[in-house]
């Protein structure tokens, strides 16, 4: 679990832990300057990130229940503890939240996928 952990905080390999997954270590700078690359394989122990063809494609699921979850975190917090109390408002919240972490959530949704199978 800690391995698993590590892996997805530091963006290191799930075998190793010593090679980078991401280029670069920031979501906003690796998504906006490197479209989100990934490396091909580890740099350390020579382990394909892309189990199969396509594979990345099912971190998608990680990334819907991502989002879900930050989704939930801006309606708590502007409803309970800012005391927005129009809707209309928290929905535009949300949506700008959720597309401010984009690079977040489409980093961490394929570290998340690739340590579900490696
Ligand atoms: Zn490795």
């Amino acid at each position: 679990m800690r391995k698993i952990l590590l892996s997805i905080v530091k963006n290191k390999c799930p075998k190793c832990l010593k090679g980078n997954f991401f280029i670069y270590s920031n979501p906003y700078y690796n998504c906006f300057f490197h479209r989100g690359e990934i490396l091909k394989k580890c740099s350390n122990c020579n382990f394909e990130y892309e189990l199969e063809p396509g594979f990345f494609w099912g971190s998608m699921y990680v990334n819907y229940a991502l989002s879900v979850f930050f989704g939930i975190i801006i309606f708590f917090v502007s409803y309970f503890i800012l005391k927005i109390e129009s809707i209309i408002f928290i929905i535009i919240l949300i949506s700008l939240g959720l597309l401010l972490l984009i690079p977040f959530t489409y980093y961490l949704g394929r570290l998340i996928w690739l340590n579900f199978f490696a």
